[in-house]
């Protein structure tokens, strides 16, 4: 910049420069040539004005006596005068300078003349010098030779007074070409300072441009690099940065013979508040609860976000194992306590959990990676076994956490692969003991590990994201068995499916269960979908609206596992579901706790009070049936009543309930 700026400061100096350098001398040059032309030419005229008057003289001397002058002279004076009368007509050289010839015609002319007189002179000069008798003061001749004498001065002083004003002309010319270049350089010289000044302003517009444009340049790339290593959303570093600070502190680690931590944190439930609040929502708890971590840690062990609901914090250069474990358990219990303190913002409250999964250098592992996926088995084994808690990476953990991501694995093929079924469990009207109807529930024959029930493979397959599929599968075959038994002129009563959350947010799920109705002629009111609380609450826009055009369709609702969830009285009455299984956990503390019994009778008071049917699951006991029976629940279903059993034990079931038309011990199932 700045040699641009010099550079063409200079050029305008130096043309101004130049430019009057011109002048001056072009000036100079004319000054000079004007005076070495006129200065001769005027000595000329004064020459032969001077010669002929001295020729005069001395002739009228001479012709008077009194003088001894030579006659020679007289001619010579003469001469000379012609001489520069003819220097300036053809030019010529002597002792006193250069004569060049005049070019002025109207000048040629009157020398010309000068010299006409100047010869006429001369000749009556000799003419009077040969008869000198007759050439006395006063004669004829004498009288001519002054007439042509006067003659001749006078034009010799036109001559003069004509150069004069040709001087005065040209100096006139001059001043004027002069006074015009000098203002035309002055003019030059101001339109080059005003260029100069534009383009000066024009560099300075530039230099700050490009120093905006540098300074841009310069904010990109270093946020650039921010986004490169931290998260936009929480600014905790992300998992890039992470990595090299896992990296750094296990290198140190090994030089010194310290330990590491790892905790993988995971928040829980953390879709649902997504789901029920929106992604705004679920972006504030997420910048929440990266405070709350950064807030459980001291300032030099690091937090970072690896992405989603995940998180993961260091806490680097412990001196032993047993501190290690203390710091790992301290650290967790605090994050744990923090994240479970309801996120109030905006009118709204989350409430979370996180589960914890702890690694510990050297032992769980020497490379970040392998520390990392053990810290993340650790998680997983958390969440799977409760959620809310912490658990340290263990050898069995890691078995366990294998076998469930094989699970997750073969879990993708098995519907191709026909690996799935079905069992249905009764479910007993009270009031006649007779099948009211049955709930269809999945098995899965797994090709090495046998019959898995859906607790071994149901949770995985809804964070895996393959339980809708799965649902789909269980509702058309329970469809077409179905239609079946119906068509061997069976009365099955009413059919049972559970609907996974998954499922019920899919757009096509109407369009799914028309489907199966329409091809197996299911009526209204044989079909129930059982649904949990949570998966109801989840968008109540959505649910109004999908609620009633399955209720156009004839389809039921059942609410599952009624009071395990959020269990809000207000939905009950917004949604309006055609049944409340009540979950085993209430049947199971019958006359074991009394609040028990208590919370029962009035879940089941509420629902007829709302006209719902109530389903009392999980009976075991006689106890409980009777318990049951006596507040009011017209449906019950248990393994007292009748386990989940393939479909063609449940067919020989119908059968022999239609024979006998009494309730039957219940057969042994799965
Ligand atoms: P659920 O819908 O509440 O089903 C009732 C569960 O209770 C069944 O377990 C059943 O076998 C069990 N049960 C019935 N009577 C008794 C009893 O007297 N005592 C005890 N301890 N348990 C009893 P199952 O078949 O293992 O299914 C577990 C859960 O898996 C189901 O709970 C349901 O939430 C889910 N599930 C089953 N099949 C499907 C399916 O096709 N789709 C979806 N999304 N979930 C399914
Ligand atoms: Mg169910
Ligand atoms: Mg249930």
């Amino acid at each position: 910049m700045n040699a641009f700026k010099s550079n063409y400061l200079l050029a305008g100096f130096l043309l101004v420069m130049l430019l009057s350098l011109a002048v001056t001398v072009f000036l100079v040059y004319t000054g000079e040539r004007m005076a070495s032309r006129h200065s001769p030419l005027i000595d000329a005229a004064m020459e032969i004005k001077i010669n002929a008057t001295l020729g005069h003289l001395w002739f009228e001397e001479i012709l008077s006596g009194d003088s001894n002058e030579d006659i020679a002279n007289v001619w010579s004076y003469l001469e000379l005068a012609d001489w520069y009368a003819s220097a300036m007509l053809t030019g010529g050289e002597n002792e006193e300078g250069v004569y060049r010839p005049l070019k002025d015609p109207a000048l040629r002319t009157q020398i010309e003349s000068v010299r006409t007189a100047l010869r006429e002179f001369e000749t009556i000069a000799r003419e009077r010098y040969a008869n000198l008798q007759g050439s006395a003061p006063g004669s004829k001749i004498d009288q001519e030779f002054d007439m042509v004498f006067a003659d001749f001065m006078e034009d010799a002083d036109q001559v003069e007074t004509h150069l004069h004003a040709r001087i005065r002309n040209d100096l006139h010319d001059f001043r004027r070409t002069a006074i015009l270049m000098i203002a035309l350089s002055f003019g030059i010289s101001l339109m080059t300072a005003y260029i100069l000044g534009r383009l000066e302003r024009q560099r300075q517009r530039h230099v700050i441009a490009i120093e905006q444009a540098n300074t841009e340049i310069r904010q990109a790339q270093a946020k650039l690099n921010y986004l490169a290593h931290f998260d936009g959303l929480t600014e905790l570093p992300n998992r890039t940065l992470f990595l090299d600070r896992l990296e750094q502190a296990l290198a140190h680690a090994k030089r010194k013979t310290v330990f590491v931590v790892l905790l993988v944190i995971d928040l829980d439930k953390f879709k649902s508040v997504n789901d029920r609040l929106g992604h705004g929502a679920g972006d504030q708890v997420l910048r929440l609860a990266a405070q709350r971590l950064r807030k459980s840690v001291r300032s030099d062990d690091s937090v970072a976000r690896l992405g989603g609901d995940e998180f993961t914090v260091i806490l680097s250069d412990i001196d032993d194992q047993e501190n290690a474990m203390a710091a790992a358990t301290a650290v967790s219990k605090t994050i744990l306590k923090e994240l479970s303190t309801p996120f109030g913002f905006n009118g709204n409250t989350a409430f979370l959990s996180a589960s914890i999964g702890i690694a510990i250098h050297p032992q769980d592992g020497l490379e970040a990676d392998e520390l990392l996926l053990n810290a993340d088995h650790a998680m997983f084994e958390a969440k799977a076994t409760g959620k809310g808690i912490f658990r340290f990476h263990s050898k069995e953990i890691n078995e366990r956490v294998k076998r469930q991501l094989r699970i997750e694995n073969d879990l993708r093929t098995a519907i191709e692969q026909d690996q799935l079924c079905i069992h249905y469990q009764p479910q007993w009207d009270m009031a006649n003991g007779k099948l009211a109807g049955m709930e269809a529930l999945v098995r899965w024959r797994h090709p090495k590990e046998g019959l898995l029930q859906p607790g071994a493979f149901i949770p995985i397959a809804e964070t895996s994201g393959l339980i809708d599929k799965i649902d789909i599968w269980v509702l058309e075959a329970a469809c077409r068995q179905y239609r079946r038994w119906r068509d061997e002129g069976l009365k099955p009563g009413k059919l049972a499916v559970n609907i996974s959350a998954m499922l019920f947010r899919r757009k096509d799920l109407v369009r799914i269960i028309s489907a199966n109705i329409a091809e197996y002629l299911i009526a209204e009111g044989e079909l129930e979908l059982e649904l949990t609380e949570s998966a109801l609450l989840e968008d109540s826009a959505h649910t109004r609206e999908l609620l009633e055009q399955l209720r156009r369709l004839g389809i039921q609702l059942a609410i599952d596992d009624f009071g395990t969830g959020y269990s809000s009285m207000a939905y009950l009455r917004s949604f309006p579901a055609k049944t409340l299984k009540i979950d085993q956990s209430f049947i199971k503390d019958i006359h074991i706790d009394k609040t028990a019994d208590a919370i029962l009778r009035s879940m089941v008071e509420l629902a007829k009070s709302m006209h719902m049917d109530v389903v009392a699951e999980g009976i075991e006991t006689a106890q409980q049936e009777t318990f049951v029976r006596a507040v009011g629940c017209q449906y019950a279903q248990g393994y007292l009543l009748g386990r989940p059993i393939p479909a063609d034990e449940l067919r020989t079931l119908m059968i022999s309930q239609a024979d006998e038309n009494v309730r039957l011990l219940p057969p042994n199932g799965s």
